[in-house]
């Protein structure tokens, strides 16, 4: 058995757990209580959500994080944990786990997916955003934009006009 060195214990100042007063330890906390208690700081939150945020618009980085998540989900222990998430998230998702590209239910997941992440985007201008998506290759924080100034824009044509610029605009696509 080995020794281990004896610092001082004490309990966490959160809960009953003992912690270890090694030299240079920063504050009186368990790991998971100040975690927690970092989770729950919105200065905390704020900071992290910047770095975040200005790492993933940074297109170097970005590429570079997102080549290691694929890598990092073709693990097979990464594999299977994405697909007990997929079942444990309820039967629906389970279904559409299951099921091939193009039947009914993936359709419809998918369907669901798009109206949740496309909340912000009225439906008559998601062809306008799929068209900068997909077709010109805008990225999404950007594509937004354009779509936003676009029913800005709308807006003030139809308040001068009384027309609903976008709805003439599906007309002739249609
Ligand atoms: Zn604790």
């Amino acid at each position: 058995m080995s020794r281990k060195p004896a610092y001082p214990t004490q309990p966490c100042a959160d809960c009953p757990a003992i912690i270890s007063m090694y030299p240079g330890r920063k504050g009186d906390r368990c790991r998971s209580c100040s975690a927690r208690r970092m989770a729950s700081s919105p200065e905390h939150r704020e900071a992290v959500s910047r770095s975040t945020k200005r790492r993933w618009l940074d297109p170097e980085a970005s590429h570079k994080l997102r080549a290691g998540i694929r890598v990092a989900n073709q693990r097979p222990e990464r594999r299977e944990q994405l697909r007990q998430a997929g079942l444990k998230a309820g039967p629906d998702r389970a279904r559409y786990v299951n099921t091939p590209a193009g039947s009914p239910a993936r359709i419809l997941a998918n369907k669901r997916m798009v109206d949740t992440k496309l909340r912000w985007c009225p439906r008559e201008y998601r062809p306008l955003y799929s068209y900068l998506r997909k077709v010109k290759e805008i990225p999404a924080p950007e594509a937004k934009a354009i779509v936003l100034a676009q029913v800005a824009a709308d807006q003030r044509e139809h308040q001068r006009t009384g027309r609903l610029p976008q709805t003439d605009r599906l007309g002739v696509s249609a």
